[in-house]
């Protein structure tokens, strides 16, 4: 059978559509760079639901998360892997600011689904000033790469991986379809996270994406399992190995290289949350492709019906993804109407 959907870009946006798409027995073809750094194999893939300074619930996390909980199960039982970990995760109060805000808040009937109920206990000989903080409950981190390269090569056996960069001009589409090297497919998406900013057809999007810098750290936690915050974020893998996170740089000139002070503000945060040595044993950095004001962005181009997109997932691709694919997938091939929130269409400027 000949493809029918053309997906552009293979992080976690173009994955979660072909996945997506498989599931329904819908042909597809996925085509990526095949660069070695890329924001979604950078990505720490944390789930959390409690974030930001102003310690609320992120925007429809119940819903996010469910589908995110099933769908990452769904393709590590298909790809006989484990891609997604629950982890409690513990959030540790900054300063007299951040405990006067935490009194206030912490009685609100939306955060008791994400609290676990005892004070979390962390080993002081590891952990500087371990108390006043919280410990959040439904959290996970998803092994991006590991998912990402899975994925990858399954898509490679059904032959539905392709690598090449596509030019916008080389794609064209009229009122009943899409030509791409003289193959047709009813729909072409674009999942090129933030490499959509110089898309002819996206001009009008208020991009605003984000360098961001991730660290490989190698210290002795004494087998914490849990993710700890206090001012940056620190993730114990599976394998062994440590990342703390991550830098925001809103202005940059090169998308790998980020500015030192940023880098050293999240060393020296990192190390005044740990109380023993720790040694960095590497950086990697990428750009979070986001839209001003916008969760993400799905739908159709309002002048190119053929033409859809999935972009600006932030920092929560490894949550939004699945949902976000199968709203946009049902609307593609069902005519499912979208969520307003999301609708490329209602997002002009
Ligand atoms: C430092 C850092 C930490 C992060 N931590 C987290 C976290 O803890 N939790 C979380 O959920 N999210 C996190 N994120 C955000 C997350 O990485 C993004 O939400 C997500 O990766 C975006 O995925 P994407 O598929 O839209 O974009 P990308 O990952 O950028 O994927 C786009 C793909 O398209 C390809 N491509 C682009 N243009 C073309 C073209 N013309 N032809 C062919 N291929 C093309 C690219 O090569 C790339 O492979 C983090 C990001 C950074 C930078």
């Amino acid at each position: 059978m000949s493809a029918r959907v053309l997906i552009i870009g293979q992080g976690l946006a173009g994955t979660a559509l072909a996945w997506r798409l498989w599931e329904r027995g819908v042909p597809f073809v996925i085509v990526d760079r095949d660069e070695a750094v890329t924001c979604s194999k950078v990505a720490a893939g944390l789930i959390t639901p409690i974030t930001g300074m102003r310690l609320t619930v992120s925007w429809r996390y119940a819903i996010f998360y469910r589908e995110a909980l099933r769908f990452y199960r769904h393709c590590g039982r298909r790809l006989e892997q484990r891609f997604l970990f629950p982890r409690g995760y513990v959030r540790l109060l900054k300063n007299e600011k951040e405990i006067e805000k935490w009194e206030k808040r912490r009685c609100d009937p939306e955060l008791q689904t994400f609290l676990h109920r005892r004070t979390p206990q962390l080993d002081a000989d590891v952990i500087e000033n371990p108390q006043n903080g919280f410990q959040q409950r439904h959290a996970a981190w998803l092994d991006t790469s590991a998912y990402l390269s899975a994925s990858r090569h399954h898509f490679e056996t059904l032959g539905a991986w392709l690598r090449a960069d596509v030019r916008p001009e080389d794609v064209r589409d009229d009122p009943e379809g899409v030509d791409w090297k003289g193959q047709r497919f009813t729909h072409v998406i674009w999942a090129q996270g933030w490499s959509a900013e110089n898309h002819p057809l996206l001009q009008w999007v208020p991009f605003q994406s984000a360098l961001g810098t991730i660290l490989s750290v190698v210290a002795d936690l004494r087998g914490e399992k849990r993710i700890l915050n206090r001012g940056c974020w620190l993730l114990p893998r599976a394998d062994g190995t440590l990342r703390a996170g991550s830098t925001y740089e809103w202005t940059f000139d090169d998308p790998n290289m980020p500015s030192p002070e940023q880098v050293q503000s999240l060393e020296q945060t990192l190390r005044s949350l740990l109380k023993g040595p720790a040694r960095i044993t590497a950086t990697q950095s990428a750009v979070r492709p986001i839209v001003k004001g916008r969760q993400a962005l799905i739908g159709t181009h309002p002048a190119h019906p053929r033409v859809a997109f999935l972009n600006g997932l932030g920092s929560k691709g490894s949550l939004r993804a699945p949902w976000l694919a199968r709203h946009l997938v049902e609307h593609l091939l069902d005519g499912a109407p979208l969520d307003p929130e999301f609708d490329l269409q209602d997002n002009r400027v």
